[in-house]
Formats: structure tokens, C-alpha cells, sequence
């Protein structure tokens, strides 16, 4: 391998840039030729790629956001849009590519792969959805937000009202809820993975207050339903009329925590290296600690299992 390629693709999250940055530096650092491809798989279509050198990846590992920005394409779903790329990489003769993104830019990655690029996923999404991984890029930011948020929402719940409910991203997945609502002392999470009776969060509520709570919030995954949908549903159950937050793109802006700087730090280095050592269509991940592959295929055709260690540490917590 003597020329690679990075680019970031579908969701943006915090620590992309920080993993942009770690990819260019190693690579530079191992004597290889880096191109940075703006826009993700559209960009690679359109044949806009740039090289990239020590200071273009100067002062971003403290900025959210992508500089090499990112889209959804939707020409490269196609066997044609994918031949495309290939074609784009061979003709500059870039041997190695790695793709930063969630499970669908994986899938991306894996059939440039099957087209014989060397290819190299990394996890950068704020959901917390990708398998054989236990922490994805974005993450730990994401939930830091959220966590933040909700210590607000307390402050005016404690003097006005007596109930809140706030609504956070995760796609199908139910991490970001799970994790803020641990860490926010949250009474009840609401996510995809654990089916729920919304009468019985209702009835708990009452009981709940008549215990002497002085504030319940309940955090709702986006997957598991919309915060305007739960509130109706309890405020028809038992009279408590909740306040509803959807905290939205503020979850995925603003920059990224130390963790995530340091595993976009490891995992961008860890992915030039191991493409230069000759391994190709590889999602890279950390488990308990360590610098993982796993076949990209394998990787896009499982499902992360849920903690329902945590969940159930979270209902024991909240009474
Ligand atoms: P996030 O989950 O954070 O939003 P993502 O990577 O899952 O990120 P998607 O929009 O699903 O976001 O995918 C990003 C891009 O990857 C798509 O716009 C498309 O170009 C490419 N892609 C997705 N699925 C496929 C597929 N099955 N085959 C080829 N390319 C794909």
C-alpha cells in the first residue's frame, strides 16, 4: 500500500475530524500518499478528492462536524455508482480507502471491498449501533449532551413542573437513551429493545409521586416512539400533563469528549496500519479495551446486542 484514501459518510459525529486527522497523520507519518475525498461516497463518484497534507488536518480534533464533509448517495446504492468509485480509486492509483461512517456507509465499504479496494470501516456515529464494537465515535459526546440537557430540565422541573419528557436520537438503537438515562438518574427509559406498557409507566408515575418524588423524567429513544406521542398517552392514563423535549441535532454538534478524541485518535491509526500490514475489508473496533477486526460482511449483517445488564441496573436505581 503506498496511497490511501479517507472519507466520512451518512450521519456526521463529534470525533470524525479527530479521526480524519489521526488517518492523514499516520499515514504521513508511515510515508504513504493520503487523499482526503469531500462528501463522502458522492464525492468519490464525482472524483473529488484532494491530497492531504500534515496542516490540512491541523486544529480539527477539538471541532464536531466533518471537514471533509459528508452526504447520503444515493447513486452509489447502485452496482454502477460502486464500479464508479472503484474506478475513481484505480485511476489515481490509491490502493486503500478508509470509510468513517454507521452501518449503512459500512455497507458502502464492504462492496467497494468486494470490488477488490482495500478497505477499512471505521464506527462514526453518535447511535451506538454498530456491532463487534463496544463504543462507537461520537458516542460518549452525544451522551454527555444529552446528560447535560437533562441536569438543565431538572433545574426549572424542581420549580415548575413535576414531570418531563425527553426524546433522543439512536436511530433503531436504544445506547443513547439507555446510557444519559443511567447517568441522569432518569425514572423510567423508554427504548426500542424492551417492549413497555405506557399505562404502566403512568401507573408508576402516580405511585411514584404519591411516594413523595419530587420530579420524574422519563428518557425516550426515538426508536421506541415519539415524546408528544408518550405524553398524550400518560396524560390520558392518569392526569400528569408531561413537559416534552426533543433534544435533536444539538446531540450530534459541538465538540467531541476526550474519549472520543482518543478512540478516533486509536482507531484512525490502527486502521492505516493494519492496511498497510495487507488486511482489507475490516470494521475496526475496540473491545474491552482492544484494537478489534471484524469482517465487514460479518459486521453488516449482525445486530449489536442490547445491555440489558445496564437496563435493568438503570429500573433498579430509579425507584
Ligand atoms: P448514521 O447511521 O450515523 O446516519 P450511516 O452510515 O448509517 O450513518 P446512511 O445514510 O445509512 O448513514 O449511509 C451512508 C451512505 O452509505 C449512503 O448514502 C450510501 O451512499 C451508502 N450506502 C448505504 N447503504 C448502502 C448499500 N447497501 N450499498 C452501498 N452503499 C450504501
Amino acid at each position: 500500500v503506498k496511497s490511501i484514501a479517507v472519507l466520512t459518510s451518512g450521519g456526521d459525529s463529534q470525533g470524525m475530524n479527530a479521526a480524519v486527522r489521526a488517518v492523514v497523520r499516520s499515514a504521513l507519518f508511515h510515508g504513504l500518499d493520503v487523499y482526503g475525498v469531500q462528501r463522502g461516497y458522492q464525492g468519490l463518484i464525482n472524483d473529488d478528492l484532494r491530497q492531504m497534507d500534515l496542516r490540512s488536518v491541523g486544529d480539527i480534533i477539538q471541532r464536531g462536524g466533518t471537514i471533509l464533509q459528508t452526504a447520503r448517495c444515493k447513486e452509489f446504492m447502485t452496482a454502477e455508482g460502486q464500479q464508479r468509485g472503484a474506478e475513481v480509486l484505480r485511476s489515481r492509483g490509491i490502493d486503500g480507502l478508509v470509510v468513517i461512517g454507521g452501518d449503512g456507509s459500512y455497507q458502502g465499504a464492504n462492496k467497494l471491498s468486494k470490488l477488490g479496494i482495500k478497505t477499512m470501516g471505521l464506527p462514526g456515529t453518535i447511535d451506538n449501533d454498530i456491532p463487534f464494537t463496544d463504543i462507537t465515535i461520537g458516542f460518549d459526546t452525544a451522551v454527555s449532551i444529552v446528560v447535560d440537557a437533562i441536569n438543565k430540565i431538572r433545574d426549572t422541573m424542581s420549580s415548575h413542573e413535576r414531570s418531563s419528557i425527553v426524546e433522543v436520537m439512536g436511530r433503531h438503537c436504544g445506547d443513547i437513551a439507555l446510557h444519559a438515562g443511567l447517568a441522569s438518574g432518569a425514572e423510567t427509559i423508554l427504548v426500542p429493545e424492551v417492549p413497555f406498557e405506557l399505562s404502566e409507566v403512568a401507573e408508576r408515575m402516580k405511585t411514584n409521586f404519591a411516594k413523595g418524588k419530587r420530579h420524574s423524567i422519563i428518557v425516550v429513544a426515538e426508536g421506541a416512539g415519539k415524546g408528544e406521542e408518550v405524553a398524550r398517552q400518560i396524560t390520558a392514563d392518569c392526569g400528569i400533563e408531561p413537559r416534552v423535549t426533543v433534544l435533536g441535532h444539538i446531540q450530534r454538534g459541538g465538540t467531541p469528549t476526550a474519549i472520543d478524541r482518543i478512540l478516533a485518535s486509536r482507531l484512525g491509526d490502527f486502521a492505516v496500519r493494519q492496511l498497510m500490514a495487507g488486511d482489507s475489508g475490516k470494521a475496526c473496533g475496540v473491545v474491552r479495551g482492544e484494537l478489534t477486526t471484524t469482517d465487514i460482511d460479518t459486521v453488516v449483517n449482525s445486530k449489536k446486542p442490547f445491555d440489558m445488564n445496564m437496563y435493568e441496573l438503570a429500573i433498579r436505581l430509579s425507584q
